[in-house]
């Protein structure tokens, strides 16, 4: 303890709700500890640019309910390269900052990983996506928020569907996980998911749908994965469509409105305490781990973990979608 007295804090990658919450939490944990805030802007980009501002309790009051991030969030190629690491290093160092904390998903992680093999100011992630693919935490900042999202948007789409007998195609966010996917499936009672984790005959949509004694229903809500590797909900539709000239198919892209909104209190409270066990992570020495929460309780996971590990869907999940699907 005693080595730190200024640290960083800034927002990578894709923006998730809950993001403010966890800055909140970083900085008045911080302040609490008598340590000095700085706010990076733009992701890595502000570390390259110097983009610093200082942050004060006050600076955070009033967005623990706001989403997106006030520190803004950006995709940074230069950071990618030693020189576009060593820029940011002299910045920090000019800046007199001791160590960071990185809100961002497993390129943000990859990138403070990298950069602390190469400098000895210590990097700490608190993972926020709302993918929810991060290995070592059982939820990310934002998963909840985008769920919630999706499942009151889903409702809407089951009552024009039922009123029209229409199957429906609606494509959500989960590049290569389908997190979203299954647990809003379940959640609104969709006839099938379609998801990166599925593969076989599992994701035989004409069996699952039509098979043996299968009720005939009057409509049907099938979600697919955006990073589906046989393409999204129009490709899907379109395969179906073909087949079945006689059925009613439309296509809904939820598309980025499942980043946007205000926290749900699940999020914000993963986010205060994810936020303020980064800061307490750095006063213990700590260096390349992310904080997580693996059965309600704070962890620290090596970036190398986090990183590298596939963190899977809950199989059995996949099991009940069809068993009460019927
Ligand atoms: P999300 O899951 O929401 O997309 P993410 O953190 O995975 O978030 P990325 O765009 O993959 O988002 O990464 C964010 C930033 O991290 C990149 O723009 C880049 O600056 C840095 N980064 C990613 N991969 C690397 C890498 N291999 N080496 C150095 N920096 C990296």
């Amino acid at each position: 303890m005693g080595k730190i007295k200024k640290i960083g804090v800034l927002t990578s990658g894709g923006d998730a709700p809950g993001m403010n919450a966890a800055i909140r939490a970083v900085v008045r944990t911080a302040i609490y500890h008598g340590l000095e805030v700085m706010g990076i802007r733009q992701g890595y980009a502000g570390l390259i640019n110097a983009d610093f501002i200082p942050l004060v309790s006050s600076s955070v009051s009033d967005i623990i309910q706001r989403g997106g991030t006030i520190l803004k969030t950006a995709r940074c190629e230069e950071f990618r390269t030693p020189e576009g690491r060593q820029k940011a290093y002299e910045n920090l160092k000019a800046a007199q900052i001791d160590g960071v904390v990185v809100i961002g998903g497993d390129g943000s992680f990859t990138g403070a990983r990298l950069f602390n093999e190469e400098y000895d100011i210590p990097f700490v992630g608190v993972p926020g996506t709302i993918d929810n693919d991060i290995y070592g935490t059982d939820y990310t900042i934002g998963y909840d928020t985008a769920l919630n999202t999706v499942v009151q948007a889903v409702d809407k789409i089951r009552d024009t569907a039922s009123a029209h007998d229409r199957m429906f195609f609606i494509e959500v966010m989960g590049a290569e996980a389908g997190f979203i996917a299954l647990f809003s499936g379940i959640a609104t009672g969709a006839e099938a998911i379609i998801i990166p984790e599925v593969k076989g005959e599992e994701r035989d949509l004409k069996k699952i749908l039509f098979d043996g004694n299968k009720r005939k229903k009057s409509s049907n809500l099938i979600i697919v994965a955006e990073g589906d590797e046989e393409g999204g909900a129009f490709a899907w539709a379109e395969k179906f469509k073909n087949e079945y000239p006689d059925i009613n198919i439309r296509v809904t892209v939820l598309g980025h409105l499942q980043r946007g909104g205000s926290p749900t209190a699940i999020d914000r409270v993963n986010a205060s305490r994810l936020g303020s066990a980064a800061v307490e992570a750095l006063l213990d020495d700590q260096k390349s781990v992310m904080v997580g929460l693996q059965n309600d309780e704070i962890v620290l996971v090596p970036f190398s973990k986090a990183i590298k590990l596939h963190k899977d869907v809950n199989r059995d999940l996949l099991t009940l979608v069809r068993i009460l699907s019927i």
